[in-house]
């Protein structure tokens, strides 16, 4: 069988489609034909070698790559019950942790301190086979389709953690989400619509700005040339701000972050993608009650929720293309672009498409 995988740290050229050998799976392990796999930034992190806090090296080389997968189970271990079959579709749950701790029994996976994904230090989705512990995958409602599926784990779970769990977004609040292009952007302006928000956006990009329009779920987006974008969000809001803002942006965006908080308003964190270092005023954060609130991917209760949430509410993912696995370069080289908007999947050529619209 085949995946994707790094042989060094650098730039795209250290990704190859690779032969493997078939996994083994333990008692407890199912193994999944993945179908689809999305490509999240944390594969280009991985790639780049990055290192810091919530980074993790692989801690082998050559390294499978992919946080996100959805396939099909076609062989179970002998410990494993009737809660997952062979035939089953699934999405993994890509955290790993030590599911005997107080927050892993509680489902706050991302809270455990051996928490980490898939595809970071241990060998990731994105090949034909891959065997991972039964607790670890959840059966597909009938309506979601697998490349749908497959764009859910990362980004979703993320985005239900920032808007529902973290921010609690409420109906008729204002929530502005920073750069709306991005894989976890797109899918909390999905949700938090979903809870009755008003959905407020900004991106860079001309062309962006037009495809986010068209989105039935975006109320309004602004088109920032760079710093002190916060004066038009203002001038929109009358001066009063907003109730929510959601930041994956980091550093160049955090000013205009908390400056266009309403009093009271919150910030959610949930990436640093242009910087860890914000140069901010402690005071306007302080002085307008307004909070910074972190929300680092999300636990299994997360998971689980948004997954039954879009097999029953016809939310669908936001994926931008769909590129066959030996274009995995040119998946890496449009997310670093930001040519995107939502999520990009690899298809894997095992599995079966999207049969409904
Ligand atoms: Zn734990």
């Amino acid at each position: 069988m085949i995946g994707a995988a790094i042989t060094g740290h650098g730039g795209i050229d250290q990704i190859h489609v690779v032969s493997l050998p078939e996994p083994e799976p333990g008692p407890a392990d199912v193994v999944v034909q993945i179908a689809y796999a999305a490509v999240n930034r944390a594969d280009l992190l991985i790639r780049q070698g990055l290192t810091g806090p919530g980074v993790r090296r692989p801690k082998q080389l050559p390294h499978v790559l992919g946080v996100d997968g959805a396939g099909t189970v076609v062989a179970t271990g002998a410990q494993v019950g009737d809660t997952v079959r062979v035939g089953d579709r699934v999405a993994v749950f890509p955290a790993m942790s030590c599911e005997v701790c107080s927050y892993c029994r509680r489902g706050l996976t991302s809270r455990c301190a051996e928490y980490t994904l898939i595809g970071e230090e241990e060998p990731g989705l994105q090949q034909e086979l891959f065997a991972v512990p039964a607790r670890s995958v959840v059966r597909l409602p009938d309506s979601l389709e697998l490349l749908d599926a497959a764009a859910v784990p990362a980004a979703y779970t993320t985005a239900w953690t920032v808007v529902v769990t973290t921010a609690a977004v409420r109906p008729g609040e204002r929530v502005l989400v920073v750069g709306g292009g991005g894989g976890v952007a797109a899918a909390a302006m999905q949700l938090a619509a979903h809870s009755g928000a008003q959905v407020w956006t900004t991106t860079r990009s001309e062309s962006k700005a037009a495809r986010l329009r068209e989105l039935p779920y975006v109320d309004r987006v602004f088109c920032t040339a760079g710093p002190g974008w916060s004066a038009e969000v203002l001038d929109a809001a009358d001066g009063q701000g907003v109730d929510v803002v959601v930041d994956s942006v980091g550093a160049p965006s955090w000013r205009d972050s908390i400056r266009v908080l309403a009093p009271g308003g919150r910030m959610v964190v949930c990436g640093a993608t242009g910087g860890d270092t914000p140069d901010i005023s402690i005071r306007e954060l302080y002085q307008g009650n307004r909070s910074i609130l972190g929300a680092p991917f999300g636990g299994w209760n997360d998971f689980r929720d948004v997954v039954a949430l879009l097999g029953r509410s016809g939310i669908r993912p936001v994926i931008d293309r769909v590129l066959p696995l030996a274009d995995v370069r040119e998946a890496h080289r449009a997310l670093e672009a930001q040519e995107q908007i939502g999520k990009i999947v690899l298809d894997l050529g095992t599995g079966a498409g999207r049969t409904a619209a």
